[in-house]
Parts: structure tokens; C-alpha cells; sequence
């Protein structure tokens, strides 16, 4: 394994990695707070360089976003049980995942729109951001029921960090020859990716939270 790999594979092993991420996702909060809701976009393209190594780490570590989610989520499987994460059949699943495409693509039209003042100020405030922050608020209130919900089908500035998937260089690898198909990288996956049938996670969905491999229990899952 390289010496990145290692590095990450001993912090994913470690009891602290929770305090890791939580840390770094108050930072992305107090970012949020300070210089508002557009830094996030602004903070999504700071951390390309680091997505095209290891894909859309932002979105796994530092989006508060994805704080409130976990928290709102931790209270959803507390009180639903084992009713969490049902509201959405498997079978939508795949199709749903595109709609945050299709929330980007919203976004970068009226953006051209407005340059080219085929939309004035007033649309653009009421309509696109007041839209957006609703889509994006319910989004988060909906993690109560679906791990993760807004990462998984309302994100614009996930759908932009998911592509960084399509081309990142290190990868998790599953290594067949160790792992015992338990399952618990599927449980684990915020993002309902099958990891235990996969040898490489390639897919657009994965927020590189790096929780399939923490959770393995025979340390079968690598990023390599
Ligand atoms: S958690 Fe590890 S051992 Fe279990 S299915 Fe996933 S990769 Fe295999
Ligand atoms: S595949 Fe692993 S790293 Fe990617 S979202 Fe799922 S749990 Fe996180």
C-alpha cells in the first residue's frame, strides 16, 4: 500500500476519526456562518485538488450540512428503528440520485440567465436562492427518516463533487481474498452503495466518508 494509503488507513482505524470529522465539519460550519451560505461552492472548488486524488472528501468530512444530517439522522434511527431509511424503496433509489443533477443544472442555468439579464435581481433572489436554501432545508430535515437525504438526492455542490469520482486516483478496494460478506460496508454507507459487492467503489454517489472502511471488521476494504 502507499504511504497515503497508510496514513489514511491507520486515522480510519482509529477510535478518534469521529472527533476528526466533527471537528473539521464545525470548521466548514463556522466558514458557513461567517462568509454565508455561497461560501460552500467557493470551498467545494478550494478542495478539487484534494477530490481529484480521493474524491469528494468535503462532502464525507467538513460540509456542515452533512453534520446536521448525521445528527438529525442519529435521532431519526433512534426513534424509527428499524423503520429508518425505508421511506425511499431501493428500486427509486438509483433513478433518484440523478434529481441533484438535475438541482445543479437549475442552478448554473439561472446563474447564465441572470448574467446575460434575461432574469432580473428580484427573480433571481425570490425564485433560484430562496428556492434553493428551502430545497436544500427540507432536504435536511428529511435525514430524519433517509440517512443522509439531501448529500444523496438534493445537493447541488454534491452533484458537482461526485464527478471528481469519475477521475480520483486512489480508490477504495475491497481485497475478495479477506473479506467474509458481512455486509456491514453496506449498512454503513450513508450513500446505500454496495460496497461488499464491488472490488473498486467507482460510483458518482460515494462521499469518500470512509466509513465502509472503518467499520470492516477484517480490514478487507483499502484505499489504494
Ligand atoms: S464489511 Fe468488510 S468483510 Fe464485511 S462485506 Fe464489507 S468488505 Fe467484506
Ligand atoms: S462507499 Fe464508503 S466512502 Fe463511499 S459513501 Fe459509502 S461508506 Fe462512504
Amino acid at each position: 500500500m502507499s504511504p497515503i494509503g497508510n496514513i489514511i488507513s491507520r486515522l480510519q482505524n482509529s477510535e478518534k476519526v469521529e472527533r476528526v470529522r466533527l471537528s473539521l465539519q464545525l470548521i466548514g460550519l463556522a466558514i458557513f456562518i461567517y462568509f454565508g451560505s455561497q461560501s460552500t461552492f467557493y470551498v467545494v472548488l478550494l478542495s478539487i485538488p484534494i477530490a481529484l486524488l480521493f474524491g469528494p472528501v468535503y462532502c464525507g468530512w467538513m460540509c456542515p450540512r452533512g453534520m446536521f444530517q448525521n445528527i438529525i439522522g442519529s435521532m431519526g434511527k433512534r426513534v424509527l428503528g428499524k423503520r429508518y431509511n425505508t421511506l425511499v424503496p431501493k428500486r427509486f433509489h438509483g433513478s433518484l440520485l440523478y434529481f441533484r443533477y438535475v438541482v445543479l443544472l437549475f442552478l448554473v442555468t439561472a446563474l447564465l440567465l441572470h448574467e446575460f439579464q434575461f432574469i432580473n435581481d428580484s427573480i433571481m433572489e425570490s425564485v433560484v436562492v430562496d428556492g434553493l436554501l428551502l430545497i436544500m432545508a427540507v432536504s435536511i430535515l428529511l435525514s430524519f427518516f433517509v440517512d443522509r437525504a439531501a448529500c444523496r438526492y438534493f445537493c447541488k455542490e454534491g452533484a458537482a463533487a461526485s464527478l471528481t469520482n469519475l477521475v480520483k486516483i486512489r480508490m477504495i478496494r475491497r481485497d475478495h481474498s479477506i473479506c467474509n460478506s458481512c455486509g456491514i460496508c453496506d449498512r454503513m454507507c450513508p450513500m446505500w452503495i454496495d460496497v461488499s459487492k464491488k472490488d473498486v467503489v467507482r460510483d458518482a454517489a460515494c462521499i469518500s466518508c470512509m466509513k465502509c472502511v472503518q467499520k470492516c471488521p477484517v480490514n478487507a476494504l483499502k484505499v489504494e
